[in-house]
């Protein structure tokens, strides 16, 4: 999984900025090095070496990439709209080389994937083969499918196919945030769910408990900490969302939660940072892991409960077949008792699915190790998961090794939904992304970013997982955790158990478990919809005032996030 990509560090470093973040367009772009040599508007060449493909998409395009028809307003929703103060727009853009410097020689991959655990691959499946229980997608919702399914009948004959590697998509390139809340957070349940969030909240702690306890059980070595996550108020933007974070706090109090209020002193006490202004810390009800090594642990556990994994194996159709379903590969079929869909973002089996989920581009970094002196700088002692709060928020940790994880703000949906791996690159996302990292953190002025990368999200309009079946019950599906299903995956697979198997639980009876989301628009309406929703976000977030176009949503109960 590792792409032994490097940036040639002759040219990597550009005469201006413009070049810089070209070079590094064209060294991410899909991971691979195109051969080129090209003049910039500004008259600077840009020079990058290797070649693993012939025919790079980029070349003699000077544009960042974008969507195909709307290209140029998506750009000017990033980058080249010079946002300065997370959302305001600046008049005389002042980019500073040190933030493009910064990122100028990290390598274009996920940092979690830098390890020496990772599994070996699994073979394609080329043959004709039955099972009582096939389970299409190796993430998180895949591997607990696998797993709850063998824990509860061990006789169960169980294969598990991927069309890339078991960890390669979201799970084991996300932030680690592991959250107890089933439903992204406290306000979306309360807008939605509001009847069922005490049974919501205990079956998301349960949910999170049973993940710690699995952990334990099976051994699995992914740094897991249960230190809690902060959500921080900052100088960036309006004094209303501290309000908001005042009202969730106090709810989350009377639901007999253990959280903390931070003043700015408090606040600054557990991190330092000119820019916090306060903070509410929920502790307990979430941890922080090493995503990749969680995935691949839970491979290795499906594995040795005799889970049968097949990688490189895409499912390519659905059908029925006598009492069972057929699913065709692309070098081979499964004739299957029942079939879990747990694939996420990517292009869904069953048509109709794609009017529910969306792919939105989430984008993230790692610094390099911090020193002593430089972690002594911002304090961090009880190592929370950090989280802002406007619309389009940061998300950031340290890892096990004392790097710092900084990733989110930019959520980018591409026209008609692309995914693809070209797409994880995205270098005017991760300038942005450096450049707030030294406004939070100046005093790290000297850090420097090792990896960036980015990866597709499953948003739904409710913005949490939900379930459904196909073909009389012998197909079964989990999705639409929109950013926050590195821990409610493991409740989405044991509810897709529960239907595969017909049980009726708790859970069974929610209107949370049986309702479904609003569907989008078609294209172009879509996209239209979708942009028209970030920029009044972004405006939001700069003004505090929440526009006709959001009201409105807010009324249809429709959503756009990360
Ligand atoms: C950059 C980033 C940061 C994130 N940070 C966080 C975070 O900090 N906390 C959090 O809670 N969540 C986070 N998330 C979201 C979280 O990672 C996902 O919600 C979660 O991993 C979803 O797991 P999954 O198994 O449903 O999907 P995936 O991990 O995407 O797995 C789906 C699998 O299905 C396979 N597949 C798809 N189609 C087919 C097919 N036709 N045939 C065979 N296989 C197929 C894919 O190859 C893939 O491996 C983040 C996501 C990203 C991208």
């Amino acid at each position: 999984m590792r792409r032994n990509v490097m940036l040639n560090p002759d040219t990597s470093v550009t005469h201006s900025i413009d070049c810089v973040l070209q070079t590094l367009f064209i060294a991410t772009t899909n991971h691979d090095f195109c051969t080129i040599t090209r003049k910039t508007d500004r008259g600077c060449q840009t020079q990058t070496r290797g070649s693993r493909r012939d025919n790079c998409p980029f070349v003699g395009n000077s544009k960042i990439h974008g969507p195909t028809l709307f290209g140029g307003l998506q750009v000017v929703c990033g980058y080249r709209e010079n946002v300065s103060r997370w959302g305001e727009k600046m008049e005389n853009p002042a980019i500073d080389p040190r933030h493009l410097d910064a990122i100028a020689d990290a390598d274009p991959y996920p940092y979690w994937y830098d390890d020496a655990d990772e599994p070996d691959a699994n073979p394609t499946l080329v043959r004709t083969e039955s099972c009582d229980l096939c389970i299409v997608g190796g993430g998180y919702t895949g591997l607990w499918t696998a797993i709850i399914a063998k824990e509860r009948d061990p006789s169960r004959d169980i294969i598990l196919l991927d069309a890339q590697q078991v960890g390669s998509a979201a799970s084991g390139r996300n932030g680690g945030f592991m959250e107890a809340s089933l439903t992204h957070g406290i306000a979306n349940a309360q807008q939605r769910f509001a009847d069922e969030i005490p049974v919501l909240e205990e079956l998301g702690l349960h949910n999170l408990n049973e993940i710690e306890a699995a952990i334990r059980r099976y051994n699995i070595d992914c740094d897991f900490e249960r230190t809690g996550v902060i959500d921080v108020a900052t100088t960036f933007h309006p004094s209303s969302y501290s309000d908001e974070m005042r009202e969730d706090f106090h709810q989350l109090r009377s639901l007999g939660h253990n959280v903390e209020w931070l003043d700015r002193e408090a606040m600054q006490a557990q991190i330092h940072s000119p820019t916090y202004v306060g903070g509410l810390w929920r502790k307990e009800r979430a941890a922080l892991v090493d995503p990749a090594r969680l995935a691949w642990g839970l491979k290795r556990v499906a594995e040795s409960l005799g889970v049968r994994i097949f990688e490189d194996t895409r499912a390519t159709s659905l059908e029925r077949d006598g009492v069972g379903v057929l699913v065709e590969t692309s070098l081979g079929r499964v004739r299957a008792g029942k079939v879990a869909l747990c694939t996420n973002a990517f292009k869904p089996l069953l048509k109709r699915l794609s009017h529910y989920i969306i792919p939105v581009y989430d984008y993230c970094m790692v610094t390099e190790p911090l020193t002593d002196d430089q972690l002594e700088s911002i304090g961090w002692k009880n190592r929370q998961g950090l989280s802002d709060i406007p619309n389009q928020f940061h998300y950031y940790r340290l890892t096990a090794d004392n790097r710092i994880l900084w990733g989110g703000y930019d959520a980018v949906y591409y026209f008609r939904g692309r995914v693809n791996t070209e797409l994880e690159s995205r270098p005017e996302s991760w300038a942005l992304l450096s450049r707030h990292f030294f406004e939070t953190f100046p005093q790290l002025d000297d850090v420097r970013f090792s990896h960036m990368w980015g990866g597709a999200i499953d948003t739904c309009t409710r913005f949490t997982v939900f379930w459904g079946r196909a073909m009389g019950g012998r197909v079964a599906y989990a999705l639409g955790y929109t950013g926050l299903g590195t821990g409610s995956s493991r409740f989405g697979a044991e509810v897709l158990v529960d239907q595969l198997d017909g049980r009726r639980t708790k859970a069974s009876s929610t209107k949370f478990v049986q309702d479904k989301p609003l569907p989008f628009p078609p294209e172009p309406f879509r996209f239209i919809g979708i942009q028209a929703t970030r920029w009044s976000m972004r405006r939001e977030d700069r003004t505090g005032k929440r526009n006709l176009w959001l009201r409105s949503l807010d009324r249809l109960g429709l959503g756009f996030d990360s």
